[in-house]
């Protein structure tokens, strides 16, 4: 059997899940949107829905994936429904929405029916993407609130640039935040994960944390002290399917992108950029080679790629290749390789996921 796994462990899940609960002070939905960036949404809910405040998911087919595998907890569609049409859904499975746009104010005043919805009405503090401005949620709250069918809101914002820790912006989002909630009823919510790890400052009712819960550290490589406490969950892994010697001056793979300097002995591992992994690391990309820290050498190809063994002379056919996971981290090897460390597990594919 191909060897390039995905190691799940979800007791790190669970102790994230806390780390961001207590940093919170009150209550945390785990955002486990795009089938929890990569690690598998209902393996992911299962092992949280314990303790879990509550589910954030992007759209409605993922929260009715959920609930078809029998999770019960409150599940809210961060970007509320598509289409006034999922209404009736949305009472049957008893999920939350948020309410961002004024046309789904609209809807919602116009669909009747017997229950009572669970609103996160979202205000635009600054981030001009999703939301109601200030004037309009505060007209939306007043109509909904008037409404037999819309029971008690959380009020809601979002964070364009909380992983900064030097802009300005993210206290002016808070204060035009505090402007629009002034008097109004409700609980309240703001923090995605670099918030809560970096804005100890800021606070609401419910934290809404997505990257950390998968041990990786938005504020990197900013200094944080909680981001420390994090554990990674997943560890991409693979093995050395052949062991090559290439002479002084002989390419390696697609472009000779790596060219011996030396006599150089290659690992050849089953892992490529079909399963995920960047197709774009460069030359001397970290890896750990049977524990030990090694390098990426030649371009990655779709099944396959190639690791420099001269370093580690005991390694050799069936040797163990750590890709990411506690080495390299998610948040180091992302600069490196052009992307992000939300994007690393969400390009996950192929790899067999086992979870521990
Ligand atoms: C995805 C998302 C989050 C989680 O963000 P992280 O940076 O991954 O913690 C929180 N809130 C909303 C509205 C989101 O869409």
């Amino acid at each position: 059997m191909r060897p390039a796994q995905a190691l799940i462990d979800l007791e790190a899940l669970r102790h994230n899940y806390r780390l961001a609960r207590r940093l919170g002070g009150g209550k945390a939905l785990a955002v486990i949107k795009a089938d929890a960036y990569g690690h598998g949404a209902v393996a992911c809910a299962r092992a949280l829905e314990a303790e879990a405040d509550g589910f954030g998911v992007a759209c409605i087919e993922e929260a009715l994936e959920l609930r078809r595998a029998g999770i019960t907890k409150p599940v809210l569609l961060l970007e509320g429904f598509f289409d006034a049409a999922e209404l009736p859904l949305i009472v049957e499975h008893g999920l939350w929405t948020a309410v961002a746009s004024q046309w789904q104010v609209d809807a919602l005043a116009a669909f009747r029916t017997e229950a009572v919805l669970t609103v996160w009405l979202k205000l635009d503090s600054g981030m001009h993407r999703l939301g109601l401005s200030v004037e309009e949620f505060r007209a939306a709250h007043a109509r909904l609130s008037a409404l037999p069918q819309v029971g008690p809101m959380v009020l809601m914002s979002h964070f364009a640039r909380a992983d900064e820790l030097d802009s300005a912006r993210t206290q002016e989002q808070v204060d035009t935040f505090a402007r629009a909630i002034d008097g109004l009823a409700g609980e309240t919510s703001l923090c995605n994960s670099p918030a809560l790890l970096g804005w100890p400052q800021v606070r609401s009712d419910w934290v809404r944390p997505g990257l950390m819960l998968y041990g990786a550290d938005p504020l990197y490589p900013q200094p944080s002290p909680h981001a420390a406490q994090l554990r990674p969950v997943m560890t991409l892994q693979s093995r050395v399917i052949a062991v090559r010697e290439i002479g002084v001056g002989e390419p390696l793979g697609y472009g000779a992108r790596f060219v011996a300097e030396k006599p150089t002995r290659v690992g050849v591992v089953a892992m490529g950029y079909a399963d995920g992994y960047p197709q774009f690391a460069p030359n001397g990309t970290p890896v750990l080679i049977d524990g030990v820290p090694g390098r990426l050498i030649g371009r990655v190809s779709m099944d396959m790629l190639t690791v420099d063994l001269n370093d580690h002379p005991q390694a050799g056919l069936g040797s163990v290749v750590q890709l990411w996971g506690n080495a390299p981290t998610l948040s180091e090897l992302a600069p490196r390789c052009n992307t992000s460390a939300y994007r690393l597990p969400c390009s996950l594919k192929r790899a067999e996921k086992v979870y521990l």
